[in-house]
């Protein structure tokens, strides 16, 4: 059963001073599940985990991770700021975007982050712009279809994935940047997504450790770093089983024993790009039941809607929902729990068995701590809510205050509200 991290009584007490809707982060589940993330992967030397920046990008919350070792990975101009603003430095920063503008590729190199070329015509971009950097990484597309080994399967179809470089384009890639000057290089594949499967690292590492092996044997380039990237998910619902971090990172292990060891490349890196599964469980949407509606379905509408929390309107996403001091009580009442966006597919779950709710009562959306805010939108000129945080020792921090009206109209400043054309 998924448990809340916060009760209806604190809600009710925090509700006093920041209105709903906000989303909510919790400080101890972030810190414990990083931890446990460094602990399967500590048989690795260079261990690292760079957080994907664009799951949930506050500074506070890269605060929290960059204290238990953490760099980022960014995509963007601004997620690049942000980390530089968080004390980021040099290496602490992983570059993986596409289709990158110059201002990008510019901003990475000059802090000096470890950029991952999205493509093969991106090595001639980048020497032109700034040149080649000492440390660079490639991202790999091996094409094809992607199986994990083991069951459940997760299959995936990269061949049909817009990133990377393909086999041969990879080889010679690490030719010419290693005529170019580079001297220290690294390797990146993103092939599947919130996969639940303990088998989807491993058979991944499977994949990159062996075209490691082959780009040595080919052009004499040693990889320094492998980056197994994102994709590790979460159980958004409560029956589905949970990935165990320990036994992906026991199960990379193998791989890396049996076919980096043998190849004389037992001191390669390990790094991780995760987002979903560093934050999403550690983060909450908290919205208030603000109306009924009795039609051919019975509608319970809230405060938030699809812009604080896109995915089940975007993916149709299961988002787990409980009513705050309605833990117990049976699941008897079928909603659908609705925003009040003008689209009938923003709605935070369809024909879900709930406790009765009754207007005012507090509901914890789960697992919105990636990919939920930070996918939030204006439409409809719906603002954005706060995010707070929850402290260890239980006391709340505001960690980005709430839109206001005045935000939304910022870019029509320069008007002074002279709107004639
Ligand atoms: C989105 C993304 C991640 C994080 O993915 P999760 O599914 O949240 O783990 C990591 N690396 C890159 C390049 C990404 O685009």
């Amino acid at each position: 059963m998924k448990k809340p991290f916060v009760t209806k009584e604190q809600i009710e007490e925090i509700a006093k001073t920041y209105p709903t809707p906000f989303h909510i982060y919790d400080e101890k589940g972030i810190r414990e599940n990083a931890r446990a993330l460094y602990k399967a992967f500590s048989w690795n030397k260079g261990f690292r985990e760079y957080f994907a920046v664009k799951a949930t990008p506050n500074p506070f919350i890269m605060k929290v991770l960059q204290s238990e070792g953490c760099g980022f990975d960014c995509s963007s101009l601004t997620e690049l700021m942000l980390s530089d603003d968080v004390g980021a430095k040099g290496h602490d920063i992983m570059f993986s975007s596409n289709a990158t503008p110059d201002a990008d590729f510019k901003k990475a190199f000059e802090l000096g982050a470890i950029i991952n070329l999205d493509d093969f015509t991106h090595i001639d971009v980048l020497d032109k712009l700034t040149g080649i950097p000492e440390t660079i990484c490639c991202r790999y597309n091996p094409g094809g279809e992607f199986k994990t080994d083991g069951s459940p399967n997760v299959m995936d179809t990269p061949r049909d994935a817009k990133y990377g470089f393909t086999h041969d384009q990879l080889i010679e890639g690490y030719r010419i940047l290693k005529e170019k000057g580079a001297k220290k290089f690294g390797m990146h594949a993103f092939l599947a997504s919130n996969t639940l499967t303990n088998d989807y690292y491993p058979t991944l590492a499977g994949i990159l450790f062996r075209t490691a092996v082959e780009i040595k044997e080919k052009t004499g380039v040693q990889l320094s770093f492998i980056n197994l990237s994102g994709g590790v998910g979460i159980a958004y619902k409560p029956d589905q089983p949970q990935n165990d971090i320990a036994v992906i990172g026991e199960k990379v292990k193998e791989q890396y024993e049996k076919i980096l060891v043998p190849a004389g490349m037992g001191d390669v890196a390990v790094f991780t790009e995760l987002g979903r599964f560093m934050l999403a469980p550690y983060g909450m949407l908290i919205a208030k039941a603000i109306r009924e509606k009795h039609i051919y379905k019975e509608y319970i509408g809230l405060d938030a809607c699809a812009a604080n929390l896109m995915r089940p309107a975007i993916y149709g996403a299961y988002h787990h929902i409980t009513v705050l001091g309605k833990e117990n009580a049976p699941l008897d009442h079928k909603y659908d729990v609705t925003g009040g966006l003008c689209e009938n597919c923003d709605k935070f779950a369809v024909d879900r068995m709930l406790p009765k709710i009754d207007i005012g009562d507090y509901v914890a959306i789960h697992d919105a701590g990636a990919h939920g805010f930070s996918m939030g939108y204006n439409y409809n000129g719906k603002l954005r809510s706060a995010e707070l945080l929850l402290r260890e020792d239980g006391s709340v921090k505001l960690i980005r205050r709430a839109e206001t009206p005045e935000d939304y109209f910022r870019t029509f400043d320069i008007f002074n509200k002279d709107y004639d054309l």
